[in-house]
Order: C-alpha cells, then structure tokens, then sequence
C-alpha cells in the first residue's frame, strides 16, 4: 500500500472538502492527540492520515479515500485494545461519533462508535436499566462488545455482545450496511465476538436489562493469613455459587494513604438484586476473614465502575491470560506461591474471573464469542513495562502450574495483540475461526481493514520470535519518551473509590 507523502496536498485537500471532521496527514500539529491511546504498551500510533469521523458520511468518505489511494484503514476509538499501532495507512478515529438515543420504553439505546459505557451507564441508570458493560466504564461500548465483552455481570447476564441487537458500519466499498438478525445475518453473528476485519462500525444497538437492585462491591482483605483464607474459601464456595452471582478475586498492592504496598486480596462480588437475598448470599464469602474494607451494599447502577476499580489515567498496561476449566485447593497454593505476599510479585493485578453461569451459556443467538465455554479468567497485569520479561517468566509458570485445566480458548479481549498468531489462534475455536475468515473475505474482500497475524508462515520458515505465555511479545514494546501526549485521559469516575486504598 502507498504512502500518502508521496501523494499531492490537493488529493488531501479533495478528502477535507468531503468530510465535516478534521484531517490529519503526518507532520500535522494536532494528529498525535487524535490518535493517542489509553494503553501506552503498544506505543504510539504513526499513520499517514487521520480522519476524525463526525458522521457515517465521513467514514465512507474516508473508506473511498483508502481504497483509491491504497492505504489500510484502522479504527479506534479510545486505545484501549493491545495493539498493533498503525506504522502507515489511516486511522479512522471515532471519537466524535457519540450520539446516544435512549428508549427506555422498548429498553434500547443505539449508540456512536465513539461512546464510552459510562455514558451509557449514566442515562440508563435513572430508569432501573444497566447496560451490560466491561469492568472499565472508560473502554469504548463497540470495540468492547465486538470482542463478546466479560464483565461485572458476566453470570447473571452473560456477555455484552448476547445484548447487541444491530449494527451499521461502513464496509470496504464505503457503503453502510445493516448487520441484525434478519440482515446480513452471517456479519451480524460476526460481530459479535469476531473482534476486527469486517468494516467500521458507526453505531450499535443494544438491548438494556431492567436491574432494579444491585448489591455489589469489593470485600478487601489483607495479610498474608486472611488473603489465603477468604482465597481458599473463595475456591471452595465456587462450585455451588448461585448462577447469578457473578464474582472475581484479584491480588494487587494497595495504594494510597495507609497503604504501604502491601499485597491485598480484592473479591469482587455482584448480586443484581435485592440487599437482604445479597447479604445471605455473600455471608459466607464475608465470613471468610476479617477485612480491611468491605463496601459490598447496594451499589447505584451509575457506579458499576467502582465494582472493580479499573485505571482511568493512560498507563502501559500488558496482561497474560488464559482460560480455566477450573481451580482446586492445589492450585491456589501454587498461586500463592508465584504470586501471593511475601513474593515480590511484578503484577499490578493477578486476578481470576468467575465466567460461566447460566445467562453466559445458554444463548439462543450466541454470536462469534470464543471462550464461552470456560469456567474462569485468570490474568496478571503489569503497569510497567521494565518487569516484562520477569513477568512473563512468572506468568508461564503460573500457566504450567493450572495443567491440563487451561481451556483452549481465551476470549479475544483478553487475548492479547491479534497480529501475535497464538493469541488469535487461541481466540476461537478452530471452526469458528474459519467462518469469521469467510465473513471477513466476503465484506472485505481485499483486506483493506487489516486485522490477525497475516498468512500463515510455510511450514520450513524460521522460528517466529519468541512470544509470551498468552502469544504476546516477551519484551516490552519501549514506551515513547519524546514530548508528545502521551495519552488519553478518558474520564474520571465521580465515585473512583477508595478501593485500591
Ligand atoms: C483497563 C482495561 C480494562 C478492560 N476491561 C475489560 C473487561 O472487563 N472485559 C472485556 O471484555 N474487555 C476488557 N478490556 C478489553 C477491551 O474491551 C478491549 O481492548 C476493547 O477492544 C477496547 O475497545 P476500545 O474501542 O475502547 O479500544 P480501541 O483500542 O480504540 O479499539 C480496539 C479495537 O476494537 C475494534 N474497534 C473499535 N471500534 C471499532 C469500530 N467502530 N468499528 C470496528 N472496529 C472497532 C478495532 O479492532 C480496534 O482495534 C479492558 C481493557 C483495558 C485496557
């Protein structure tokens, strides 16, 4: 594909006149801030033109722009996703794309690509309605929900995607085209779970569950004895877990005043209903050891985000998952002893999700999602790319540690970067992989929107470099250290709690 500094300022000037966004080329003042990231691991984007969509207009002008001119086109809408950062090409950035129409009569929004959830969060909340979101309020709804989206609600109301109920995009003609169940059913089914490759979205409708209660928060506990005990009691309570409780644990130093690094054990536990129903159904958890805080209550819709707390500043953030068919007693020794206190533990968060649940596997119209089928999520994080290659060290050994109970697949938000083949390998079935190949070749029949590893190497090719545990780059892809913004600050929860206190 061409490189547009090769192409005359005129063909540009063509593409600014068509669209009512604005236009970057390289060297423009104002193209580094549009294409900043929240997840400063993959370093920074450096495309040959940027086009800031404010309308589905201007994404099929910048589509027809793209393929006349041979450029590969990327989208994004806030950085949050792993990687890979364009090198050329254009960026389609959605940011401006963030019209909301709520009904909370039929309970359904369809939204802008550009829409981050806690703007859904925030108008569906006075009317008993929850979309079903990502831990992080600031992650944007679309590229969330096509990569199926794991959440706070994941057992009671399954996957963010199971709620979409269509979507318009732009395909690589520059038409816009309807994905719902009775249009283009084969895009609409990849969609939601295929991740990439197939267009760009402009906007997404989804269903919005009536929640009328929820009774949520994080029991924190700390010390090396109460963080073994709730864990193991955690274990143990699992199996016979109320198929619409939804909870997680996750190890993380604590933060901020009274906090001196310490590791501490966050369990994370969500009920969407009722106080009295709730406070019978976690006792048990409470019971486990005394806490440092224990803010499990009835928690407003609006503060979903508080459940776990995630980042809200730009931060390099890198994590090595997989799935799990399931954990024992011997297993949580293991991970205490790779990654518990007293270990100097390099991960910012080591956490495992419990998935599953009823909502989550009996769907009718389940979408592209990989991963359904597993029982949990278990990924270490690091903030800091410096302990990368420790981390992945540990990591493996944590991986070796859960044997034969690593489920084969990892869903695709977790995966890590799809240009790394065995994170997209891992990322669906192998079945399920070829369908999405054979929807991606019929809307994107030339790979304009790139997306995976590329062909596969012939079988006597040398060895690829080597990767980490979950396919990622062993070392750490250097975080820039010119001047330039070195990322998005997306938004500042009003309830940010004291959680990592
Ligand atoms: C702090 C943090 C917390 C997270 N928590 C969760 C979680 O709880 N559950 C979960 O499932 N995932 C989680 N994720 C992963 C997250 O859902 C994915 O990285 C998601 O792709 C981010 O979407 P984005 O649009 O915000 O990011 P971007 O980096 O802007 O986009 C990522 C990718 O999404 C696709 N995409 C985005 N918009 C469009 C569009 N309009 N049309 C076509 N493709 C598009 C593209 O492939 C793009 O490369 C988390 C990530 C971070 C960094």
């Amino acid at each position: 594909m061409t490189d547009l500094q090769t192409l005359p300022a005129t063909t540009v000037a063509r593409l600014r006149a068509q669209v009512s966004g604005p236009v970057f080329v390289r060297g423009d003042a104002g193209l580094a801030d549009e294409v900043a990231c929240f997840n400063l691991n993959g370093g920074v984007h450096d495309p040959d033109i940027v086009v800031g969509a404010a309308s589905t207009a201007d994404v099929s002008a910048a589509v027809r722009f793209a393929v006349e001119q041979d450029l590969a086109v990327r989208v994004q809408a806030t950085g949050h996703g792993p990687g890979p950062r364009a090198k050329s090409g254009m960026i389609v950035s959605t940011e401006r794309l963030t019209a909301v129409h709520l009904d909370p009569t039929s309970r359904r929004v369809t939204l802008g690509a550009g829409s981050q959830w806690h703007r859904i969060v925030t108008e569906a909340a006075p009317f008993g309605l929850a979309p079903i979101t990502g831990s992080s309020v600031t992650v944007g709804a679309v590229g969330h929900t096509m990569g199926g989206g794991i959440g706070p609600m994941i057992r009671s109301h399954g996957y963010s995607s199971d709620w979409a109920l269509g979507f318009r995009l732009v395909s690589a003609d520059g038409e816009v085209v309807t994905a719902d169940p009775q249009t283009h059913p084969d895009l609409f089914w990849a969609l939601r779970g295929g991740k990439g490759g197939f267009g760009i979205v402009t906007e997404m409708t989804l269903e919005l569950p009536h929640v009328p209660a929820l009774y949520a928060g994080r029991l924190i506990f700390g010390g090396a004895e109460n963080i073994e005990a709730a864990l193991r009691t955690w274990v143990d309570w699992l199996p016979a877990a109320a198929g619409d409780v939804s909870t997680s644990i996750a190890l993380a130093p604590a933060h901020g005043a009274g906090g001196h690094g310490d590791l501490q054990l966050h369990l994370r536990f969500v009920h969407p209903g009722g106080a009295e129903e709730g406070a019978e159904l976690v006792a048990p958890l409470r019971a486990a050891a005394p806490t440092v805080h224990d803010t499990v209550g009835e928690l407003p819709l609006a503060d979903v985000h508080s459940i776990h707390g995630d980042p809200v500043d730009p931060m390099p953030l890198q994590s090595f998952c997989t799935e799990l068919t399931g954990i024992d007693q011997d297993f949580v020794t293991a991970f205490l002893a790779r990654l518990g206190p007293g270990t100097n533990t390099p991960f910012a968060e080591s956490e495992i999700r419990h998935l599953g649940g009823d909502a989550a596997q009996d769907v009718i119209n389940p979408g592209a999602v990989g991963g359904r089928g597993g029982a949990l999520m278990l990924r270490l994080v690091i903030e800091d790319p410096a302990v990368a290659s420790r981390a992945s060290e540990i990591a493996a050994g944590v991986f070796a540690d859960a044997g034969d109970r690593k489920f084969a697949v990892t869903n695709v938000n977790f995966a890590g970067s799809m240009s790394k083949r065995p994170a997209f390998e891992r990322s669906w079935p192998e079945s399920m992989r070829r369908q999405l190949a054979e929807v991606r070749a019929t809307y994107d029949p030339n790979g304009l929107f790139p997306f995976g590893p590329g062909p596969a190497p012939a079988p006597d090719a040398a060895p690829a470099a080597a990767t980490g545990t979950d396919g990622m780059a062993l070392a750490p892809v250097p975080v820039p250290t010119d001047d330039r913004p070195r990322g998005r600050r997306l938004f500042d929860p009003r309830s940010w709690f004291a959680g990592r206190s």
